[in-house]
């Protein structure tokens, strides 16, 4: 594979330029690894807290993993399973998930493959001789064995599919942790950007009553529009509900989520994945009320499935949540720049015309 055009972005830290380098000779592909050309991606929330120095991240490293693009090549043995379990071929159309992980540690053997004990992470990881396309950001990206790896169709728009790999799987495991069909229940989503829109469209689908609450009039209005029945700010009543689905991290909202609980509720915490004020629980009321409290992190391969069946369904405009991309010469702006007002992600497209 040594006539690609193989070029991916750099970050070296916070305060430093995101620089474009050429990849000379062959890409180095592990047994079972996969080479995909990536179609687009999509700057995920957490791409910006790394490189705004809000969390720590390795350099130098390419970011992003939010991404879709088409298999062009296989590295030695037996082709990778996608999600389905049938093999990857050349040609495939893909999406794939957050990390890769060994498959036989404890963790990934107790069905927890997102917190194994060897996780290789795509666009968090520095960019090694050994494994250089490790990231979104970039032309193409080496995918390791033990990634979840999801086939979506030719009709999906590439900035609908490539949120799948972070947003919307992540969403799919959270429901997935409410452990009940939401059909019937009324649900709570604390958080209306990418993963809340999200979450309000995959309950509403379900057939729960959604109450959304969020600040901002403008994410309220649309999240209404993806199938919330109701929307309210921070502080206004949210009334009794049996699941709730906190994705903005605020520890006013987590109360807010484990307050609204019916009795055998569930509240699923996702957003707070930085350091908060600690949370006040009144362990009476949790335990009269048989409820739940589950954190959810990273996710398993069917959740992969979930997302990308889900987003192949929807009719729900996803596309206008994505604002016009931009090429790999602008990921060093999109990645410590939040997307314009009225757009929840900025796309980059390796093949887009550098900017003027
Ligand atoms: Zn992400
Ligand atoms: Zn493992």
């Amino acid at each position: 594979m040594t006539d690609l055009d193989v070029r991916s972005t750099l970050w070296h830290g916070v305060g430093e330029p995101v620089t474009v380098q050429r990849l000379d000779g062959p890409v180095p592909l592990p047994a079972g690894g996969v080479l995909v050309a990536i179609e687009a991606a999509t700057v995920c929330g957490s791409d910006l807290h790394t490189a705004l120095g809000h969390r720590p991240g390795p350099a130098p490293s390419v970011l992003g993993h939010e991404q879709v693009g088409h298999v062009v090549a296989l590295g030695p043995g037996a082709p990778a399973p996608t999600v389905t379990g049938a093999p990857v071929a050349v040609g495939d159309r893909v999406v794939w998930s957050v990390a890769a992980s060994c498959g036989t540690c404890d963790r990934c053997a107790s069905g927890l493959p997102q917190k194994c004990r060897a996780l290789r992470k795509y666009g968090h990881e520095e960019s090694t001789p050994d494994w250089p396309l490790n990231g979104g950001f970039a032309t193409h990206c080496v995918l390791l064995p033990g990634t979840g790896i999801a086939v979506v169709p030719d009709t999906m728009p590439a900035t609908v599919a490539a949120p799948a790999a972070c947003a919307t799987a992540t969403v799919a495991a959270a429901l997935d942790a409410v452990d009940r069909p939401l059909a019937g229940t009324r649900v709570l989503v604390t958080g209306a950007g990418m993963l809340g829109i999200t979450a309000v469209a995959m309950a509403a689908a379900a057939g729960a009553t959604v109450t959304v609450s969020d600040p901002n009039a403008q994410r309220r209005a649309r999240a209404v529009c993806f199938g919330a029945d109701r929307a309210v700010s921070p502080g206004d009543p949210v009334g009794t509900v049996d699941v709730a689905i906190e994705l903005s991290g605020y520890a006013d909202a987590v109360e807010t989520a484990v307050d609204a609980l019916d009795v055998g509720g569930t509240a699923v915490l996702v957003g707070a994945v930085s350091s908060s004020r600690p949370v006040s629980l009144d362990p009476e009321r949790i335990v009269r009320g048989l409820l739940r409290i589950v954190g959810v992190h990273n996710y398993a391969p069917q959740h992969l499935a979930t997302a990308v069946a889900f987003l192949a369904e929807t009719d729900l405009p996803f596309a206008d949540l994505v604002e016009p991309a931009v090429g790999l010469d602008g990921v060093a702006h999109a990645v410590v720049t939040p997307p314009s007002s009225g757009y929840l992600r900025r796309a980059i497209v390796p093949t887009a015309t550098p900017t003027p």
